[in-house]
């Protein structure tokens, strides 16, 4: 397996649900199964969950199961058959009234799901349909009937989705549906849970919460896909146990051309507080179709990378496109060769970043990092119960093998999606002799040679941070 140190996360879906495809899928550089919650049904979540088990075991590769909770994405309700077209300065009405299409003294009325939308806008407020495809100015809110004029020609089809970038909607990101999704997810001990439409970092917390009460041990990822959460992105940071630029519903919330700009902040904030962050949607657009990716979506991926993605994502390529595989190869390729280039880079690692209020465990993983690269180590080893300290070596992107052991299963699948992390191991240590135990389980497992030099990482507590160096 080609050992690249970005992750690679599949959203699967009917092109990708079956072993022969999936195990593929896996050799070729995958680490993370998302399953998105918007589209597919339990039985068909569940098919999937029990292969990506099965073949973690087999291939004994961790493989961190991501549950997407679709949120509340606001959608047009049912149309016709083919839609119906509007056209340009047409007035129409978007009624939170009405479950189907209709029309009264020719002005047409499209049905709005969230029956709350009425209450949001106001005149001159932007709505962008379908992706933002079609955009509409409210002019009056009468009731539950918003009125408006189509700015574009377009066709409204049934159960598009809605944005409103210019308002801040009031629906709730946990849905009825989301905590249905939420109790199967549990049930089935996803690793991660992420977030679709997250305002602020209160909206996590509650997440969290319902999680913490059931005694369920998944991490929660934030999606930064609103232009709420780009105001309370930091704040949003801190609370969160990962992240995903959610590129696709973002572009439309905030001007595109803006994207690139919170992508980039988005990592280095994750990279900071030690968050796995992952850029995802259109990253291999043109392959959903294709067998070969565009220079853009190729140097898009790299340029990710060079960002300091922990992690970048497949959407449609994977899930139903017709080059699945071929498509995680793609990325396996761009990843390996950015890296082997940003390593010569040393001014872009966030180190360099000054920040001086660090916490003693995150100082104490920085400064080990610093030392391996001073003395020019073989190997830096985590000793990692919760993925704290892994994840606290890893965000520094250093270029030597990052050894961690942890004592749960969990947390190995879960440190799947980090950067760097690939060598990790579900070991106890005895935190008073770690550095002899880490050698001798270096030497026996044939991982490091005579004479190579370690250095070791303990949080044992919070006043028990301990670097040690060992010579095998
Ligand atoms: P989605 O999220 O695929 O669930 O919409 C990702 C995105 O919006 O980019
Ligand atoms: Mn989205």
């Amino acid at each position: 397996m080609l050992h690249k140190r970005t992750k690679i996360v599949c959203t699967l879906g009917p092109a990708s649900s079956d072993l022969v495809t999936l195990e593929k899928m896996i050799r070729a550089g995958m680490n993370v199964a998302r399953l998105n919650f918007s589209h597919g049904t339990y039985p068909q979540f569940e098919k999937i969950i029990k292969n990506i088990r099965q073949l973690s075991k087999k291939l004994d590769t961790p493989i961190a199961i991501l549950q997407d909770l679709q949120g509340p994405k606001i959608r047009i309700g049912e149309m016709p058959e083919n839609g119906v077209e509007i056209k340009a300065n047409e007035e129409i009405i978007l009624s939170t009234n009405h479950d189907k299409f209709s029309s009264k003294n020719g002005v047409k009325i499209f049905p709005v799901q969230y029956k709350e939308l009425h209450k949001d806008v106001t005149k001159n407020d932007l709505i962008l349909i379908d992706d933002g495809l079609i955009e509409v100015k409210v002019t009056k809110v009468e009731g539950t009937s918003i009125h408006a004029i189509v700015q574009t020609d377009g066709v409204i089809k049934s159960r598009k989705g809605i944005n409103v970038p210019t308002a801040s909607l009031a629906a709730d990101p946990l849905t009825s549906k989301d905590l249905e999704d939420l109790a199967f997810g549990m049930k089935h001990d996803v690793d991660y849970v992420a977030l679709s439409f997250v305002r602020e970092a209160s909206d996590i917390i509650r997440l969290k919460k319902i999680l913490r009460d059931k005694k369920c041990a998944a991490k929660v990822m934030a999606k930064i896909e609103r232009h709420e959460a780009v105001k309370n992105l930091e704040e949003i940071v801190k609370v969160s146990d990962a992240l995903m630029v959610a590129r696709g519903d973002l572009g439309i919330e905030i001007p595109a051309e803006n994207v690139p700009i919170v992508q980039k902040r988005t990592i280095l904030l994750a990279n900071i507080y030690g968050k796995p962050v992952i850029t995802a949607t259109h990253m291999l657009n043109s392959m959903i179709e294709n067998p070969r990716a565009t220079r853009a979506e190729i140097s898009d991926a790299a340029n990710a990378v060079f960002d300091h993605s922990d992690a970048l994502m497949l959407s449609n390529e994977t899930a139903v496109g017709k080059y699945p595989v071929e498509a995680v190869e793609t990325l396996a390729r761009v990843a390996h060769a950015t890296e082997e280039n940003l390593e010569k880079y040393e001014h872009l690692l966030p180190f360099k970043i000054k920040k001086f209020d660090l916490p003693i465990s995150s100082a104490t993983c920085l400064n080990a990092t610093k030392l391996a690269v001073d003395i020019n180590a073989d190997f830096i080893v985590a000793i990692s119960l919760s993925g704290y300290t892994a994840q606290h070596i890893a965000k520094h992107r250093i270029y030597k093998p990052i050894i961690t052991f942890t004592n749960s299963e969990k947390v190995r699948n879960q440190l799947a999606l980090v950067w760097g992390l690939n060598h990790i191991f579900v070991k106890k240590m005895n935190f008073k002799n770690a550095s002899q135990e880490v050698a001798q389980f270096l030497r026996t497992e044939k991982i490091a040679k005579k004479g190579q030099e370690v250095v070791t990482v303990i949080n044992a507590s919070k006043d028990e941070n301990i670097i040690t160096t060992t010579i095998i």
